[in-house]
């Protein structure tokens, strides 16, 4: 214990959204494309987002950024640590 531990990274699993039907993910996956595209960043099997680009997000999706982060964890694309990534913008 001691000091206080920054706050997580939102850290998105490609393998697993790339699974995940377009009629609920079509948009972050689109979007994740174009930052992989605007990085040159194609390999990876996860990739590091932006707190802004969840905020973002969130306007696409029409949801708080907390509760698209609540649904990003219950479809496994986010781990539930993430969590905390959010409340710390939030508060
Ligand atoms: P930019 O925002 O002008 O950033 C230029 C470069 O600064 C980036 O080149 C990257 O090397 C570095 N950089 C900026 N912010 C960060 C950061 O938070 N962490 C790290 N590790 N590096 C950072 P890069 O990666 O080739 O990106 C080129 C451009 O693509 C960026 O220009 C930005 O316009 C866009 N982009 C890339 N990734 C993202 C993203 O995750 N979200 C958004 N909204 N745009 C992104
Ligand atoms: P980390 O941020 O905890 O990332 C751990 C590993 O997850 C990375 O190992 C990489 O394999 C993967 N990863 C995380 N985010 C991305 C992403 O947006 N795209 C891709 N393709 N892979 C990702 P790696 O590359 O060996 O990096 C080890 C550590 O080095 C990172 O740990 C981080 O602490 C640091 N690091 C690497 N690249 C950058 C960078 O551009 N900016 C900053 N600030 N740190 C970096
Ligand atoms: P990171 O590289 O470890 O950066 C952590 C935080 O430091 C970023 O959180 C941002 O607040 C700040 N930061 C780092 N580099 C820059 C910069 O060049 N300009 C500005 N204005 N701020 C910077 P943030 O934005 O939530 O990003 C989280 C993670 O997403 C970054 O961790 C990095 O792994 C990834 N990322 C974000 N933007 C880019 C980008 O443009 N290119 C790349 N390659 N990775 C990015």
């Amino acid at each position: 214990g001691g000091a206080a531990e920054p706050p997580p990274k939102l850290v998105l699993d490609l393998e697993r959204l790339a699974t995940l039907p377009s009629e609920k993910a079509g948009p972050l996956q689109r979007y994740t494309a174009t930052i992989q595209s605007q990085r040159g960043d194609y390999n990876g099997k996860v990739l590091s987002i932006r707190q802004d680009d969840l905020r973002t997000l969130a306007v696409i999706y029409d949801q708080s950024p907390s509760v698209l982060t609540e649904q990003l964890i219950s479809w496994g694309v986010l781990v539930a640590d993430a969590r905390r990534a959010v409340q710390a913008e939030e508060s």
